[in-house]
């Protein structure tokens, strides 16, 4: 059984996704992968270049 849990929740992972993370300033930002499950993949891409906020940081679909 995989110990990965999605990274906005605890259900299991749909896959792993590479998203550009910033906590002010979008052009300050990491890229990192993260796991995500089906929901929240959904929401990352709904929220396009605004970005899906949570605990105060934003992240983005893509590392551009
Ligand atoms: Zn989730």
């Amino acid at each position: 059984m995989p110990l990965t849990r999605c990274q906005f929740c605890t259900a299991q992972p749909l896959r792993e996704v590479a998203v550009s993370r910033w906590r002010d300033d979008p052009e300050d930002r990491e890229r990192i992968t993260i796991e995500l499950c089906g929901k929240h993949l959904r929401r990352l891409n709904k929220a396009g270049d605004k970005g899906h906020k949570h605990l105060g940081q934003f992240y983005k679909a893509g590392f551009w």
